[in-house]
């Protein structure tokens, strides 16, 4: 589908489903665990896991700062649950800094215990007609947007649990998870249209 490069946040969590994801798509997936990698991608999955276990490896492997510049600049990215709690400017109860990239506020682990995960057909109209099926597993929540940040898609209740600002993506659930690729071709658009310089 396209002969952009796409590096996928490799140091713990969901990244081998994201990979898996983007080769369904026909698209070269690699690898990121250290600042070099960076180097040859167009766009970055930030995958989910345990954002507190991310946040503290992407420090030791000197990354976050290299990513925080990049999503100012405009570089493409997606992140996924933790990968979203990584994108935020601020989060609830991480205590530890997340990358700080969108103008979200989100709350980790929103759902309680008692509702550890579940799957749920989701109205996304960015992706077309048919609803999605995100599947949340002690999933964040969105508590909080700037202007300039378009909400993608919202629960019935009306919490929101997916938004884009510019080139930057982000879901509170799990798209690798499931067949639908929907959302991962929807992020390749944004890398696609970066790159042709719209
Ligand atoms: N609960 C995790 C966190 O706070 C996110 C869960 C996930 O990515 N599936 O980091």
């Amino acid at each position: 589908m396209s002969n952009k490069k796409i590096g996928v946040l490799s140091l713990q969590g969901a990244f081998i489903e994201h990979m898996a994801s983007l080769q369904k798509l026909g698209v070269e997936a690699l690898d990121i665990r250290l600042p070099r990698d960076l180097e040859t991608i167009d766009g970055l999955i930030i995958p989910g896991g345990e954002s507190t276990v991310i946040s503290q490896l992407m420090r030791s492997y000197g990354l976050m700062e290299i990513i925080r510049d990049l999503a100012r600049d405009g570089f493409p990215m997606f992140g996924t649950c933790a990968g979203m709690i990584l994108m935020a400017k601020s989060a609830l109860d991480l205590d530890i800094e997340p990358i700080g990239a969108m103008d979200i506020k989100v709350k980790r682990n929103a759902f309680g215990r008692q509702v550890d995960s579940f799957e749920t057909s989701l109205a996304i109209p960015a992706l077309g007609e048919t609803p999605f099926p995100a599947v949340f597993i002690r999933a964040p929540i969105i508590v909080e947007t700037a202007p300039g940040v378009e909400i993608l898609a919202s629960l019935p209740d009306g919490t929101p649990v997916a938004a884009r600002q510019g080139n930057l993506l982000a879901a509170a659930f799990h798209p690798e998870l499931t067949p639908d690729l929907r959302f991962h071709s929807y992020f390749l658009n944004i890398v696609a249209r970066r790159a042709y310089g719209h």
